[in-house]
């Protein structure tokens, strides 16, 4: 990566988006363009795509990176548990209301209507009254009885068309399915192999299933730990949000499949809860599904959706998602674009939490805080307050594990932040954090006076600063014997 290339302007858009990759936007050509419309992190849906392929859009988006000077972030996402329809007849079934169908162990060739999916204790975990959502939650059934140990009938509550390996969700039912599948674990061992940056944990359940991960990366001694994006989308891991939020490095509002799992109507009221908590504990969040779904096939999203990446910015998200509208849409360059330009038409509406709200420094913070963690949340509210008060043109804040620059992101201030690292992990992880540009550079080993010279030459570089701007800087001294961490805040006025 050339470390502080001007070839493409650090983009000042303070919300970080997220892109699925797909055969809409695997070339080289075209992932250089997502990231030149806007895309921070990219996200391999390890549900589809085989290793060949996927190998080659890691190789070019690190290429990409190089070649733009740009910190990406690549997202290898878990498929998990996620339970498919078997095989349908060409055209699918169509269950009409009342109609009665059979779960089975097995497919019975004679009749179409014995349903089978890929969950091999479905029969068992069934009880009566249960309900079996299908394709999404276009049908509904409800379990009637179990007729044996090998079938279970249902009603159908919901009509609709069902086809071939649609998806299956089991709202309530306990299931008797380890979080991490055998295919997991091997999706796993290829995206560690690859350097992923963040690895995203499907159909989370409770805070023991991001430990059960953590700990098979461990095992893994891979050269880059990546960080876990826990996504959220069944109705138990809400009822440990705030233990899944503390065991976890970033969280999903996975609304896809909420929207399946617990009542469509309450994923609005979820999202909002979801982000305040990750908010508050300072874990980067991000929005998922059908932000801009119509923009697949259309040039304009409807206004609905341009007021959902809004509202989801406001709401405080870090990061907003695109899935299918850019890894199989007609407009993916355009969607990207379209999505960073009403994000920051929200920006500003951003309310500011440095003055109102500053951060809690409890002793009784899960996970506890260090001493040193304690002065840089403190500085970094300083930093943040000043850099409003003055309005400020940057702050840059030196950063080598990325955790000074959560905490500024987590003020929501609206001065742009640009945190220096001299490790490309660390920058990489930063991809998903509000406000936060990253960069790297091994001049933060260097004393402050020098550091803040390099901060001005980069700002002038990229035509960020000019004369009698003024910028915000935090850094460490190295006066104090104790203090390892940042414990100086320079205002500098270009002259
Ligand atoms: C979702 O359900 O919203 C989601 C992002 O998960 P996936 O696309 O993996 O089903």
């Amino acid at each position: 990566m050339d470390r502080t290339g001007t070839d493409a302007l650090p983009a000042m858009v303070k919300t970080k988006i997220v892109a699925t990759v797909g055969p809409a936007c695997g070339e080289v050509s075209q992932l250089s363009g997502l990231v030149q419309a806007g895309v921070d992190v990219f996200r391999l849906n390890l549900a589809h795509g085989k290793y060949e392929w996927l190998e080659a859009v890691v190789a070019g988006i690190r290429q990409v990176e190089q070649s733009l000077g740009r910190p990406i972030g690549i997202l290898g996402d878990l498929s998990g548990p996620k339970i498919r329809l078997g095989i349908l007849p060409p055209n699918g079934l169509l269950l009409n209301m009342g109609d009665r169908v059979e779960f089975a162990r097995s497919a019975d060739a004679a009749n179409p209507r014995v349903l089978v999916c890929t969950y091999a204790n479905l029969i068992d975990d069934l009880r009566e009254s249960d309900r079996v959502i299908l394709a999404d939650g276009i049908v509904v059934l409800r379990v009637l009885e179990k007729i044996s140990d090998e079938r279970v009938v249902c009603a159908v509550e919901q009509p609709g068309l069902i086809r071939s390996r649609q998806g299956v969700n089991l709202p309530g039912v306990k299931l008797s399915t380890p979080s991490l599948t055998e295919k997991d674990r091997a999706d796993l061992a290829w995206a560690l192999g690859q350097d992923a940056d963040f690895i995203g944990l499907s159909f989370v359940r409770h805070s023991d299933d991001i430990h059960e991960l953590r700990s098979v990366i461990a095992q893994a001694a891979p050269r880059h730990v990546p960080q876990i994006v826990a996504k959220i989308e069944k109705p138990e891991a809400i009822n440990d949000l705030e233990g899944i939020i503390d065991a976890t490095d970033a969280v999903m509002v996975a609304r896809g499949d909420l929207g399946v799992e617990a009542d469509i109507t309450r994923v609005p009221v979820l999202q909002k809860r979801i982000i305040a908590l990750c908010n508050e504990r300072r874990v980067p969040v991000i929005t998922a599904t059908q932000m801009l779904d119509s923009m697949q096939h259309s040039e304009f999203p409807t206004r609905a959706e341009a007021s959902d990446v809004a509202n989801a910015v406001l709401d405080g998200t870090d990061a907003v998602m695109l899935s299918a509208e850019t890894a199989v849409g007609d407009h993916p360059q355009h969607t990207v674009n379209m999505m960073s330009r009403i994000a920051e038409a929200a920006e500003p509406l951003v309310r500011s939490r440095s003055a109102l709200e500053p951060p809690e420094l409890s002793e009784n913070w899960t996970p506890p805080i260090s001493d040193d963690h304690r002065i840089t949340l403190g500085m970094t509210t300083g930093a943040s307050i000043t850099a409003d008060q003055l309005d400020a043109d940057l702050i840059f804040v030196a950063t080598r594990s990325g955790r000074a620059a959560m905490a500024m992101s987590a003020l929501r201030g609206q001065v742009p932040i640009i945190a220096l690292t001299d490790r490309v992990d660390t920058a990489r992880r930063m991809c998903l954090y509000w406000g936060i540009t990253p960069v790297v550079t091994e001049a933060i080993d260097r004393s402050p006076e020098q550091l803040l010279k390099f901060a001005v030459e980069w700002g002038v570089k990229n035509q960020l600063l000019k004369s009698g701007d003024r910028l915000v800087m935090i850094g460490s001294s190295g006066w104090s014997k104790q203090s390892h961490g940042h414990d100086l805040i320079i205002v500098h006025t270009l002259p």
